[in-house]
């Protein structure tokens, strides 16, 4: 992409109505534009890397066996009436009325519609185990929207939904959930701790959070230390490897991490004094296990192998997709701008030409640019008539990881310079070589394709 034709409107001042970090980089770099409290139009930019996150989510779903599909975001009322989750739910359920005087609702979660969907074509335990999830738009009325898309009214989420014959399976469905959600917020470059948390209006006994740690999180957390020291990494799962799944769930939930619904602060006691943390986190997902909580009331049941009908066992699993947008710039910026971590940047690298409308500096620019593209790459080149120093700012601001620097005195010996966004540190090489070290760092980083 060029700069001088996209769409990229930067803001040069702090936006006043941004108390967090985040949002006030979202605003600035073009990515979002409020349109109604907690409801925003995505820019191009900020739509680029919401995609992104969009495409990982899927791939980690579908590695994991899960099944995507689309749910509409305007339900009937009739279904929650079922549930009797209608009255329950109170005012963060935005309701609505159609022509025809028929309630409707704007979905806050989609546990009845999938259910509903379930009784209806599923009928025998040969057909499970079965997980369906979707990623969409949701509405809660938020009594305080805030922090932009951390907080919003209208935000989207990818929700998933297992069904299963006995608990033991839902358990490995939920213990599934948790390891392909550590996957995908590692792909992200972000570390999010699951946490014994309560269950809120989806209910349930089995729930853990996923929190990322971060002074403007809304969550009061407590935990072992140690726990930070965990990761997947690059292992190799069996999703369908019943022990391993559950071994990979009892390594991550083993040592202390509560968040404050669930604290007890005896047990915490317990934990070496040295390793004791009390902070704050933001929830960036949350899997519950519930039961027959829902399949119970609607009628969901299948014939069980001795032929009686049986309520499924169901569990729901949510990743904030937009909120994470803004976790992930509350886990890494510095004072110049946000720095994507490269599974997720919008762009690979920026092209900054020096020396704009100058024939060899345009010239060199250009042929990075297609060699670049060529190597399957996405760069920005910010081909605009600026001032460096401005090129520079936007660059810094918008968190590209990778700039390459393109000037007529390095041209003169044939180098360009590549400079990383997370150390400022800046190298001089050929454009060939920088070419073939960008596609040897995203070589670990491929693109997601998404569904
Ligand atoms: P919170 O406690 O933050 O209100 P929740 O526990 O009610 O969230 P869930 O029903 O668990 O939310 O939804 C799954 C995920 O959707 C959450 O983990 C969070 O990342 C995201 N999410 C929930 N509410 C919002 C919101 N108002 N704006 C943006 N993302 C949200
Ligand atoms: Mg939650």
């Amino acid at each position: 992409m060029r700069l001088s034709r996209y769409f990229l409107p930067v803001l040069r001042e702090n936006p006043s109505e941004a108390q967090i970090v985040s949002h006030r980089l979202m605003l600035r770099a073009g990515m979002i534009k409020q349109a109604a409290a907690g409801i925003y139009s995505w820019l191009p930019l900020g739509f680029k890397v919401l995609r992104k996150l969009e495409n990982i989510v899927h791939e980690e779903q579908i590695r994991a066996g899960h099944i995507p599909m689309l749910m509409p975001t305007l339900q009937s009322a009739d279904l929650w009436r079922e549930s009797g989750r209608y009255d329950a739910y109170g005012p963060e359920m935005l309701r609505i009325r159609d022509r025809h005087d028929r309630d409707m609702l704007y979905g806050p979660t989609n546990e009845e519609l999938i259910t509903d969907i379930f009784r209806t074509h599923v009928g025998s335990y040969k057909d499970l185990p079965l997980t369906l999830y979707h990623i969409q738009w949701k509405f809660r009325d938020e009594i305080r929207p805030r922090f932009g898309v951390m907080r919003g009214r209208e935000f989207l989420m990818k929700d998933g939904y297992n069904f299963d014959l006995t608990k033991e399976d839902a358990l490995h469905a939920y213990n599934r959930h948790l390891v392909s959600y550590l996957r995908t917020y590692e792909r992200m470059g972000l570390q999010a701790i699951p946490m014994r948390a309560d269950s809120g209006p989806i209910g349930g006994d089995d729930t853990h959070e996923f929190l990322v740690l971060a002074e403007t999180g809304e969550s009061e957390v407590f935990y072992d230390s140690a726990v930070t020291d965990i990761r997947l990494g690059e292992r190799e799962i069996d999703y369908d490897d019943v022990a391993q799944c559950r071994a990979v769930m009892e390594e991550f939930t083993a040592l202390y991490a509560r968040t404050d619904e669930t604290h007890d602060a005896a047990l915490f006691a317990k934990i070496p004094e040295a390793r004791r943390r009390s902070a704050r986190g933001i929830e960036v997902g949350q899997i519950f296990y519930f039961g027959t909580k829902y399949s119970e009331p609607m009628g969901a049941t299948v014939q069980g192998p001795d032929g009686a009908q049986v309520p499924v066992h169901m569990g729901s699993h949510g990743i904030g997709v937009s909120r994470l947008v803004g976790a992930i710039i509350e886990a890494s910026h510095d004072e110049k701008g946000i720095i994507w971590p490269e599974g997720v940047t919008p762009y690979h690298c920026g092209i900054v030409n020096l020396k704009q409308g100058e024939d060899a500096a345009d010239a060199a620019c250009e042929r990075l640019y297609g060699a670049l593209v060529a190597a399957g790459l996405e760069p920005l080149y910010d081909d605009r008539d600026e001032r460096a120093g401005g090129k520079f700012a936007t660059m810094d601001l918008i968190g590209l990881p990778w700039r390459i620097t393109v000037g007529p005195r390095g041209l003169k010996n044939g180098v360009v310079e590549l400079t990383s966004r997370r150390t400022g540190q800046s190298e001089e090489l050929p454009p060939e070589a920088a070419v073939a070290r960008l596609v040897e760092i995203y070589a670990g980083q491929p693109d997601p394709a998404g569904v």
